[in-house]
């Protein structure tokens, strides 16, 4: 994705106008020719084609383009540019088509005939808004915030279809200490846009989910023919036991399911989802095992630890930061290990930074760690550090 082009405040303000109506189009540009520099194109392809080289500040678009809805092209807009702001214009009052376009980013919705003075003033007020989303945009950036976050539906789709082009997988191990050896590797998303957890919130967002986890199981499956020993730890969002292809038998993935642990996590309810028993199930006749993720995070534990009955357990970072100093969460931890331990359920403390949160683990009895301490994820295997 390309970041979005400042706008230069010496010159007029620059307006990309599409409308096949060539009448229509020709007294625009009579009208609205003092007040913005404008290029008129009479489709989407033309816009398009003109949106990297027109370091625009604002957009007006018939909502009707031949070839090309005017939602889809505000989709495709979005994949050049995440402030432009978009004002749409209609010869028919189609509600159903007003609120798809606001929901998708347009910023206005005009109808056919308008007054001229008020489409001026809309798009005036849109450059000043455009002005302040880029400055916020790289307000963000200057104090390190995620700043690719979309401001509307159709931004939030090209983030992510964008994001699932660029999918990588990032693994970090989980290692016994006793055997001071690697027994397992976690898969991680890596995007060229964004943080995973941001990523999955958007793909959430957009009900795109289920691609979002074809994309990632996919990847991991190609990465994972190929990696070390050990058993291959997959994240599922509890929305994608509602695919049918996480129960094919036929998918890379199903294929290494022996070494495959699915993590889900408590984070969000599995509650809602239909027949949670039932899926688990058909993933286990499958050959996968399944493992509780961020146990202590979230408020569901005991529900989904009785509905998945996992095979292991993952400690959540926040429980095991800072163990060494706090005798509460030693105590804690020493519970949950004992009742892992009766329910013949593996352990893994996550988030294992300092040497002494790993020997205060080991002195109650856990032996699996992950974190920062053994080893950084990274797209290569990573060797461990003991
Ligand atoms: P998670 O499953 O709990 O993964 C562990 C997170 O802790 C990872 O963050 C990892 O990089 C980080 N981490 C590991 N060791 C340490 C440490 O010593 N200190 C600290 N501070 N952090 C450590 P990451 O990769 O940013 O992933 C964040 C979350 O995004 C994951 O948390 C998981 O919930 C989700 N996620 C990541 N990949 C996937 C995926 O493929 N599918 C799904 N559904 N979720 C994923
Ligand atoms: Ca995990
Ligand atoms: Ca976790």
């Amino acid at each position: 994705m390309q970041p979005a082009q400042k706008p230069n405040p010496e010159a007029l303000p620059r307006l990309l106008l599409i409308d096949d109506d060539e009448v229509l189009r020709r007294t625009l540009v009579r009208y609205f020719a003092p007040t913005f520099d404008i290029t008129a194109v009479p489709s989407a392809e033309a816009a398009i084609e003109a949106l990297p080289k027109g370091a625009f500040d604002v957009v007006l678009s018939d909502v009707h383009l031949q070839g090309m809805s005017g939602v889809e092209f505000l989709k495709r807009l979005r994949e050049h540019d995440l402030d432009l702001p978009v004002i749409l214009m209609s010869g028919e009052p189609g509600l159903e088509a007003a609120i798809s376009a606001v929901e998708y980013g347009a910023m206005r919705y005009m109808l056919k005939p308008f007054d001229l003075g008020e489409l001026r003033n809309a798009l005036v007020r849109a450059v000043s808004i455009r002005r302040l989303a880029v400055a916020r945009r790289e307000s963000l950036e200057l104090i390190g915030h995620d700043a690719q976050a979309a401001g509307d539906r159709a931004g939030l789709i090209a983030l992510v279809e964008n994001a699932i082009r660029s999918l990588r997988v990032a693994w970090q191990p989980v290692v016994s200490w006793s055997r001071r050896r690697v027994v397992a590797w976690e898969a991680l998303m890596r995007s060229k846009i964004t943080n995973p957890d941001a990523l999955i919130d958007s793909a959430l967002t957009v009900g795109r989910i289920v691609e979002l986890g074809r994309a990632m199981r996919d990847a991991v499956a190609a990465a994972g023919e190929l990696a070390p020993p050990g058993d291959l730890h997959v994240n599922l969002h509890p929305q994608e036991l509602l695919d049918d292809a996480l129960y094919d038998s036929s998918t890379r993935l199903s294929r290494l399911a022996s070494r495959v642990v699915l993590e889900i996590t408590e984070r969000s309810s599995l509650e809602k989802i239909p027949a949670v028993r039932d899926r688990v199930a058909r993933l286990r006749k499958l050959g996968f095992r399944l493992a509780l993720d961020d146990m202590g995070a979230g408020y569901a534990g005991l529900a989904s630890f009785a509905l998945l009955e996992p095979d292991a357990v993952k400690l959540d970072i926040a429980l095991v930061r800072d163990v060494h100093k706090s005798p509460t969460r030693r105590r804690l931890i020493s519970s949950l290990l004992a009742a892992c331990k009766d329910l013949k359920c593996a352990c893994v403390a996550e988030g294992v930074e300092l040497p002494a949160e790993r020997d205060t683990l080991a002195d109650i009895g856990c032996d699996l760690f992950q974190g920062y301490l053994f080893a950084r994820p990274d797209f290569a295997f990573p060797d461990a550090k003991f």
